[in-house]
């Protein structure tokens, strides 16, 4: 079995590079909606992307300068889209990509740890910041350049999975409650903040935005202005995936298996009190995170079903108190009187819950208190 995955750096090409990634937009960008066209008012001969490409050649011989296999990725491109689309949406002059393949006469490869070879540009300076596996293989790597004009490498990577380790430790497991708060409370009763990344940065957005609202729309300033804006948030995200990065990764190192509790995200979105998209969007990547990377280490994200009342039971007599509101952070348990931190309470029983399902009550039961 087989594991596809995107790594994303940030590149750094020179001005040469530049100007062909440019050439190498144009030429892509007219292929995708020569194909659009064509296929619109049945003028295609064939439907391979490869014969496609190879008539193009013939008739729009600029195209002869431009890597061929860029542009059979377009055709592919084009053709997922209208498979999933079923409709032509044109590529318009912001659209700024294109993909290449990994082949054996023009490959792509890691150079060393700050370029990166691709085809038809040769190396080039990039951020080399999350190491590619070392039995991962390159398929193809799409080039782009963001609305904060800079560019990135995103490139495929197959990789084979990892089977699960037979000898999975249930002492090595961890119970994390995402928390609008904190950005998760663990069983051990850890807080961790995820630093406010969009707060930092509130006011000088605040600020370009009056200086926009002052400006001509569509004149120069108002463009500076709209490239700074697209650089802050792009800042904000980049930082906030690093963290997410950095502490799965963490997690993933140190635990055997991990256990949340299944939230709907798309419910907490919409809850008014919890508001704030940005963590809501962060759990959920911090979520696909962890289980990759316990995945690739043989190792297990567990996740306690939706409606088990993780808040609501009492970790050290399994007695539910049904009076617990909202705002109870800190209860008395009525039968046994144990005090309890709401959150760190709730971490213990997600995690009590995901191992004994998973490890069987037998095998784990005379672990649990
Ligand atoms: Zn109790």
């Amino acid at each position: 079995m087989q594991k596809t995955r995107q790594y994303q750096y940030l590149l750094k090409p020179d001005l040469k590079q530049k100007e062909e990634i440019v050439q190498l937009f144009g030429a892509t960008r007219f292929v995708y909606n020569r194909f659009l066209d064509d296929r619109n008012s049945g003028k295609l001969k064939s439907a391979l992307a490869k014969e496609v490409v190879a008539d193009y050649l013939r008739r729009y011989p600029f195209l002869n300068h431009v890597n061929s296999s860029a542009l059979i990725h377009t055709i592919f491109q084009a053709q997922d889209q209208i498979r999933s689309l079923k409709r032509y949406r044109r590529r318009s002059d912001s659209c700024c990509s294109f993909t290449v393949g990994n082949l054996i006469r023009k490959p792509i490869r890691i150079l060393d740890d700050h370029r990166i070879l691709i085809p038809d540009l040769g190396p080039v300076e990039m951020i080399y910041h999350r190491p590619i596996p070392t039995d991962g293989e390159i398929k193809k790597a799409t080039v782009i350049r963001r609305a904060d004009g800079k560019y990135y490498v995103s490139v495929t990577v197959t990789t084979k999975t990892v089977s699960r380790r037979r000898d999975l430790d249930p002492a090595k497991s961890i119970g994390i409650d995402y928390s609008s708060t904190y950005f998760y409370v663990d069983d051990k009763g850890d807080r961790i903040r995820m630093p406010h990344f969009y707060k930092e940065k509130e006011s000088a957005i605040a600020a370009l935005d009056q200086m926009m609202s002052q400006c001509i729309k569509g004149s120069n300033n108002y463009y500076k202005l709209k490239t700074k804006r697209a650089e802050i948030f792009a800042g904000i995200k980049n930082r906030r995936k690093d963290f997410l990065h950095k502490l799965s990764t963490q997690l993933a190192e140190a635990y055997d298996v991990v256990c949340i509790e299944d939230i709907d995200m798309k419910e907490i979105s919409q809850n008014p009190h919890l508001g704030k998209r940005t963590y809501d969007n962060a759990f959920g990547e911090f979520t696909e995170m962890l289980k990759y990377k316990l995945e690739e280490r043989g190792k297990i994200l567990l996740k306690a079903e939706r409606s088990f009342p993780s808040s609501k039971i009492c970790s050290k007599c399994g007695s539910i108190n049904r009076k617990m509101t909202i705002e109870d952070r800190v209860w008395k348990c009525p039968d046994c009187g144990t005090v309890h931190d709401r959150d760190v309470n709730a971490a213990i029983n997600i995690k009590n819950r995901c191992l004994m399902i998973y490890f069987g009550r037998r095998a784990f039961g005379s672990g649990l208190s």
